[in-house]
């Protein structure tokens, strides 16, 4: 069998809905119609000058898939194209992303700014583990320009931020935080997990680099943990030298998942926006809430940045209820449908109690400075029928 590869499609000038499910596409000789997985550790040279000249980067293709494999390269091509990044790299997971751009882009002494209400792993990661090899960082309140200009130093290298934020989904200047990092010499990261490129495409707005959870909404059916990141590829390249060699790669089943959830994440995305803006104002309205947070609401402090820099808002709602930890929980235990589960970005909606679960390492001070009190329920609202989901959250309240 040859296993000549042909290109399905090339990237530019298509609209983003067809390089969702064209883009990167490669095809055998067999002339699959879908993407094949390519379940293989190794690959075969014709020849041993054919190796060799493989080994010496003087030849394209693959040599093991800790380095690369077709599949996963179809996964990076295309998320890629829709991210509008000239190159992407597939990670095992979210924090491999996260990891693996920070230990090929920075060195002992560098130091890092980043938003205060990050992932709770990311947090972790800055903290207590870059910290050890002499990378420090500071964290800012995310919606504070100043308090992030004040906290850049000689040393810093990397402005790193996730917008909407998670839980409180405060949305953060991309523009402005690229304008900042670059006038100081500095790169701008953004997770772009929430969002996802089918909102919001940080890379256009002057974001260097964009890291990925692919477990969340690219996969959207919460069946695999995977990341990527994309950006420049004189970026990604240090990314892909880093992780080629210290092994934090894509498996090429998890990218065939991944490949095709981006297939129907455009669709996916504005049906979970559409449902979360219906369910927000539904929550406003409920006497027992004492506030949602939103972006897609008129009361939502950062509502008009959110209209411009996103297409729509997104599929997470946090809201608090009266009477703290115990009508929190009262009401998640009364859920039938919501999973109670601290993942998010599935079709399936979950329901969690931030304070006792994804925050739960935050010290009680940090949390209560952070607005996350023990009456906040968070929500990832998927695709059930939204009647059946406000019916869910009526019996709590
Ligand atoms: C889940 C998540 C991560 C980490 O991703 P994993 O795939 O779990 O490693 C990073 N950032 C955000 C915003 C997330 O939600």
């Amino acid at each position: 069998m040859t296993t000549e590869e042909k290109r399905d499609t090339d990237q530019e000038p298509f609209g983003f809905d067809t390089l969702a499910v064209r883009a990167g596409q490669l095809r055998t000789a067999e002339g699959e119609h879908s993407e094949p997985i390519f379940t293989t550790s190794s690959f075969v040279f014709a020849s041993a000058a054919e190796a060799a000249a493989r080994f010496a980067g003087e030849s394209p293709g693959n040599i093991y898939s800790r380095f690369t494999n077709p599949t996963v390269r179809m996964f990076e091509e295309r998320l890629a194209a829709l991210e509008g990044a000239e190159a992407c790299v597939a990670t095992a997971s979210g924090m491999a992303a996260i990891l693996s751009s920070c230990l090929a882009l920075l060195r002992g002494g560098d130091h890092i700014v980043a938003s205060r209400s990050l992932f709770g792993s990311t947090v972790s990661l800055f903290g207590n583990y870059l910290s050890r090899f002499g990378v420090e960082t500071t964290f800012v309140a995310l919606t504070d320009l100043s308090a992030w200009e004040a906290a850049i130093g000689p040393r810093t290298r990397m402005l790193f931020v996730e917008t909407p934020s998670n839980p409180l989904t405060e949305v953060a200047d991309i523009a402005a935080l690229a304008a900042l990092a670059h006038d100081r010499g500095c790169l701008l990261v953004v997770d772009n997990c929430f969002c996802t490129p089918a909102l919001q495409r940080p890379l256009e707005l002057g974001a260097d680099l964009v890291v990925h959870s692919s477990t969340k909404y690219l996969d959207g059916q919460g069946r695999c943990v995977g990341g990527a990141v994309a950006g420049r590829r004189e970026l990604t390249d240090e990314v892909f030298g880093f992780l080629r060699t210290a092994g934090p790669t894509m498996s090429p089943f998890n990218a065939w998942v991944f490949l095709k959830g981006l297939e129907t994440l455009r669709l996916r995305m504005d049906a979970h926006s559409a449902a979360a803006l219906s369910l927000a104002g539904w929550l406003e309205a409920q006497p027992r809430v004492a506030r949602v947070h939103y972006p897609g609401l008129a009361s939502h402090p950062q509502h008009g940045l959110a209209a411009r820099q996103q297409r729509a808002f997104g599929g997470i709602i946090s809201f608090e209820v009266e009477g703290g930890r115990e009508a929190a929980w009262r009401l998640i235990d009364a859920t039938r449908v919501l999973s109670i589960t601290a993942n998010l970005g599935d079709v399936k909606s979950t329901i969690t109690h931030p304070a006792t679960t994804t925050h739960a390492r935050v010290s009680p001070e940090a949390r209560a400075a952070a607005g996350i009190g023990e009456g906040l329920i968070r929500i990832a609202v998927g695709l059930e029928d939204l009647d059946d989901i406000k019916a869910d959250l009526a019996r709590g309240l």
